[in-house]
């Protein structure tokens, strides 16, 4: 990679707050600090680097030039036996189904596939500790979550579920590098993208035997907590824990129901409060990107490529409805597939790769056909380049107009929302306002999209000179 090409992706920022590269670094000159927009962000401690040393970048993900399909063709190329789909990498048998445990099954964020396969790696001696993200428990000026080291399959219930917040994993993985343990590891598609590529510089880390990704649509920066805690009348700083798919309310999953625990100005005491992400504000937020930082819009591995196993909300059928879920494990790796399949307390059935590429439509249209959007519009416009797949995207001019343009809008809203949240100093009926003109456009657009579809399709149809 050219400085020159390097120095325009850092530009952008393109950061998911992994922490690998502090991890990494052989004089420990990087820290992870939070940043104003709720990111962990690599912090240089003091320019000694030693002479053409560039470790943190080669194993950044939105650095390194390469891609997680070379990554994944190394892993995989030679063993998958399903074969390779552009949407999901390469692919040996997808499965849905749910954990039997009943303790399991509703702490999960949706059927505990997940949960179950590190219980599964731990009690059968296929590994030592597993690496997850668990609740802290403590409020501002502490993170709500952590990367954790479990060596008790009991204790991995308590790291089960979704954290649509920043995460890094620098601490844990010099602790890895340091020991002779194995390790099971679940992580976010591109933290598994700077794993791997880590590996291939610090051969410690292929301690971390089996690594597992979860399907991921956008990451959240903390100001999406805190908007959460503010439109429900919390105090975000008040708040010690955050249960953002609550299965104790008996709602349909796909609603998301929210669970935050706060700590009451009075008494001091623990309260609760419920909301779900269909609440119109919150809903707002997430279906227009708010908060998603920027490395997330230039992201184009959905089904984290580079995994042996990916796990997914089964949206399927009427599987969203129900209060309890289902998900799906998508393996690449056949020796941890057989495995799974000999693990006990697991009710799975074969699901194909079709049924598993249609339960992500939703991820797919905003990391494929958004990105084909935003990427044209960085690389031509701005004059940026980000590192992305151009081949997994769709033309550009096949997107239709409306769409494009209802893209373009939320891109702009999740930019500008992280400055727009601290002009608002948390109140988010201030911050809607200052989001009104790009909001008010974004809903006329969507209703025109109801509205015209047929008619647009007719007219690139004659566009392109097939009518
Ligand atoms: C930011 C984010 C975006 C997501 N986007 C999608 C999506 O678009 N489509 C989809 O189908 N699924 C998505 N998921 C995954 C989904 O929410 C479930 O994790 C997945 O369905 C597995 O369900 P499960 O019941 O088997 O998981 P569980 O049994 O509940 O286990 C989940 C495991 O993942 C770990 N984990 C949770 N959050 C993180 C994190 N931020 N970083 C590292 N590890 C974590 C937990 O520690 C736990 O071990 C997303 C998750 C996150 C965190
Ligand atoms: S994405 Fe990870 S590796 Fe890249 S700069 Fe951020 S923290 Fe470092
Ligand atoms: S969308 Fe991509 S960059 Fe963002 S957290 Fe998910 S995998 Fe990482």
């Amino acid at each position: 990679m050219t400085k020159d090409a390097n120095d325009k992706r850092e530009g952008m920022q393109l950061c998911s707050g992994c922490g690998v590269c502090a991890a990494v670094c052989p004089r420990q000159n990087l820290a992870m600090r939070q940043s104003d927009y709720g990111m962990p962000v690599p912090y240089r401690l003091s320019e000694d680097c030693p002479k053409g040393c560039s470790l943190c970048r080669s194993v950044c993900p939105f650095v390194s030039e390469t891609s997680v399909e070379e990554l994944a063709e190394e892993q995989y190329g030679a063993c998958s036996r399903g074969g390779h789909r552009s949407e999901i990498g390469f692919y040996d048998q997808g499965y849905l189904g749910y954990a039997e445990s009943e303790t399991v099954r509703k702490a999960v964020a949706s059927g505990g596939l997940a949960t179950a396969t590190l219980q599964g790696l731990l009690s059968r001696g296929e590994v030592d500790h597993v690496i997850a993200v668990r609740p802290t428990g403590q409020a501002a000026p502490s993170t709500l979550f952590e990367a954790a080291r479990i060596s008790t399959p009991e204790i991995l219930t308590e790291c089960a579920g979704s954290c649509y917040y920043p995460v890094s994993f620098d601490a844990i993985l010099q602790q890895i590098a340091a020991d002779d343990d194995t390790y099971a590891m679940i992580a976010l598609p591109c933290v598994c993208q700077a794993i791997r590529l880590a590996q291939k510089k610090i051969p410690r880390l292929a301690n971390i035997r089996y690594l597992l990704s979860i399907t991921c649509g956008t990451l959240k920066s903390t100001c999406f907590t805190d908007y959460i805690a503010a439109t429900v009348g919390v105090d975000p700083k008040k708040v010690v824990r955050i249960c953002y798919r609550d299965k104790s309310q008996g709602l349909p999953v796909m609603q998301f129901p929210t669970k935050l625990a706060f700590r009451d100005k009075a008494s001091g005491d623990i309260r609760y409060k419920h909301t779900t992400w269909l609440h119109g504000r919150i809903a707002a937020a997430f279906n227009t990107r708010l908060f998603s930082p920027l490395a997330c819009n230039f992201c184009d591995d959905v089904f984290g490529e580079c995994a042996d196993a990916t796990f997914m909300d089964a949206w399927l059928d009427d599987n969203a409805q129900q209060p309890l879920g289902k998900s799906i494990a998508l393996f690449r790796n056949p020796e941890l597939r057989e495995c799974f399949e000999n693990f006990a307390g697991i009710h799975v059935e074969k699901l194909s790769i079709d049924r598993v590429i249609d339960s992500q439509a939703g991820a797919l249209d905003a990391k494929r056909i958004g990105l084909a959007v935003r990427y044209h519009d960085a690389s031509h416009r701005v004059g940026v380049i980000p590192s992305v797949r151009e081949h997994v995207l769709p033309p550009f001019c096949r997107i239709p107009l409306l769409r494009c343009w209802r893209y373009r809008v939320q891109y702009h809203m999740s930019r500008v929302s992280f400055s727009r949240w601290h002009e608002s100093r948390g109140c988010p009926k201030i911050f809607w306002k200052l989001l009104w003109v790009p909001w008010q456009t974004n809903r006329v657009l969507s209703r025109l999209m109801r509205i015209f579809p047929k008619w647009l399709y007719q007219l690139r149809k004659l566009r392109e000179g097939r009518l």
